[in-house]
């Protein structure tokens, strides 16, 4: 078949792979000069700077996308397991680390906390893995586009009852650990779902075992070797990537169906199926001139995040690690101004991730990348992202100096809301519809809309959702459309 995929995120690399690792003809059009669209890169000065995702996670389906495409990960990307993934550090002036492995996590709980707490993991991280060993094959890594779907599978959805599944996140983690401390680390990860834990249901424990259990991977020459080593790998599969082509339309045949595409110079390609990364809303709107699904326009949009990316000169202060999460002192309250009110939060919790810290490549010698990252209101919140900006730039800047980082700044960029709309997100948030309940799985933008016949949508807008696991998942999800259709159509 021919395939023209709109987009070289994550999710259309991903269907690439197994589309062109299957045989097919594959053009991916892309508006940027690289890919890796979220996770992007920014050039400056002899910095590398990352521009989206540092927390890689589940690496066994990088792995599989790679083998989709008749390629070895290990060639394109090396990666190295982070011990710790995290340091956390409270406001009580306590650091806590998310160590690697069982057993070391175990003995830091109980170094800093004490013996009930650690006793506890060993069974905390049994009940993740259960659950991500229930839901990995039958939620995540499933074409789940009718909610009659999931009644198919009686027994998985018992099971999820059993392991409490539907109770909140934040209840489960209260019931295995005491300290508080630990109820912030092993629940906060709910954000990475646009919830608070508080609201989350436990089965977005899955998120916490992919990073504090399978553990965080640093990658050799920044995240964005990710996209990149993709992308060479379609290639050899055969795909052709055309960069810096916008695609303005996607065209239908007299008889309705999807054609093809026309690029912003005018040229037009045709095709046997269009697979659509952009961003699910966006897509509707501006590509196929059409309303897009309810679900986008009534539902809830995880919170943005503001993200300021700084070249220093300086030492980093000591025991600093690639990932640093600084916890403000309130945590309730975080949540009620981010999701409730939209606003920023009072005492807001920052990740300061330090990546020149296992690859010193990344910036000049002996100089430093600090990723700061504040979690902000969508442009749904009620923040003047024209006034903010500055502020919150100056806000970032006097936290992570106090934080003691080096504040001798040799390059910087800011990227807020406004910025992540401009670049083609919804609402101005880069993490999609929030994961709630009736947004996620066959609730969420389906795969394949009957009004389109002929485009398949892949990435963090459809199922099974946002993050670079489920991305490479939605990848394969797309291509196994893309080959029924072919097979529907008689098309080879
Ligand atoms: C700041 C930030 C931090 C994050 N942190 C993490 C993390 O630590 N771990 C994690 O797992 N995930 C993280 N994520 C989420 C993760 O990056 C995304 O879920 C994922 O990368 C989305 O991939 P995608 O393929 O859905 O979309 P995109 O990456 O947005 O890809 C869409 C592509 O389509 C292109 N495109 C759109 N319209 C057109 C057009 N008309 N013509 C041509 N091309 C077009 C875009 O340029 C883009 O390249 C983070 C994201 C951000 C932004």
């Amino acid at each position: 078949m021919r395939i023209v995929i709109v987009g070289a995120g994550l999710g259309g690399l991903s269907a690439a792979c197994h589309l062109a690792g299957n045989g097919h003809d594959v053009t991916i059009l892309e508006k940027a000069t690289v890919p890796g669209g979220r996770a992007g890169l920014l050039d400056l000065d002899g910095y590398a700077f990352d521009t989206g995702p540092t927390v890689m996670t589940m690496t066994d389906l990088l792995d599989d996308t790679f083998a989709a495409a008749g390629a070895d990960r290990a060639d394109h990307v090396e990666l190295t397991r982070l011990d710790p993934a995290y340091r956390a550090l409270f406001a009580d002036g306590s650091e806590l680390h998310v160590k690697a492995g069982r057993e070391a996590m175990t003995q830091e709980i109980r170094e800093k906390i004490g013996p009930v707490d650690a006793a506890n993991f060993g069974r905390f991280a049994d009940w993740l893995q259960e659950l991500y060993e229930l839901e990995q094959p039958n939620f995540i890594d499933a074409d789940l586009s009718n909610p009659f779907d999931m009644l198919k599978k009686p027994a998985a959805l018992v099971k999820l009852l059993q392991l409490g599944g539907l109770r909140k996140l934040h209840n489960v983690v209260g019931d295995y650990f005491a300290d508080d401390r630990l109820h912030r680390i092993f629940s906060f990860q709910a954000m990475y779902a646009g919830l608070s834990p508080f609201e989350a249901l436990a089965i977005y424990g899955v998120i916490t075992y992919m990073d504090s259990v399978a553990g965080v991977y640093g990658v050799q020459g920044g995240m964005h070797s990710v996209p990149r080593g993709l992308a060479d790998a379609a290639e050899k599969a055969g795909a052709q990537i055309r960069y810096g082509e916008v695609v303005e339309k996607v065209t239908k045949s007299p008889s309705g169906r999807v054609d093809g595409v026309l690029l912003a110079g005018g040229e037009r390609l045709t095709a046997d199926a269009v697979v659509m990364n952009a961003d699910v809303p966006v897509a509707y709107r501006q590509l196929l001139d059409a309303t897009p699904p309810l679900v986008t326009r009534v539902g809830r949009y995880s919170p943005s995040c503001a993200v300021w990316l700084v070249g220093v000169e300086g030492e980093l202060p000591e025991g600093t690690t690639h990932h640093n999460i600084h916890f403000g002192g309130q945590w309730n309250e975080a949540f009620q101004a981010l999701l409730k009110d939209g606003r920023r939060m009072p005492d807001p919790s920052i990740l300061v991730t330090a990546p020149t810290v296992t690859d010193p490549g990344l910036a000049p010698d002996g100089k430093h990348i600090l990723y700061v990252l504040e979690p902000v209101p969508n442009l749904d919140g009620k923040v003047d992202w024209h006034a903010e900006r500055n502020r919150i730039r100056d806000q970032l800047a006097a936290k992570v100096g106090e934080l003691g980082y080096p504040t001798d700044i040799e390059v910087e960029h800011l990227t807020d809301p406004l910025d992540w709309q401009q670049q083609g997100m919804e609402r101005g948030t880069p993490f999609a519809l929030a994961h709630r309940f009736f947004q996620t799985g066959p609730f969420r933008p389906h795969l394949e809309d009957r009004r389109h016949e002929g485009v398949v949508f892949v990435g963090s807008g459809t199922i099974p959702g946002v993050g670079i696991p489920m991305v490479l998942i939605s990848g394969k999800l797309a291509a196994a459309r893309v080959e029924a259709m072919g097979r529907k159509g008689g098309l080879r």
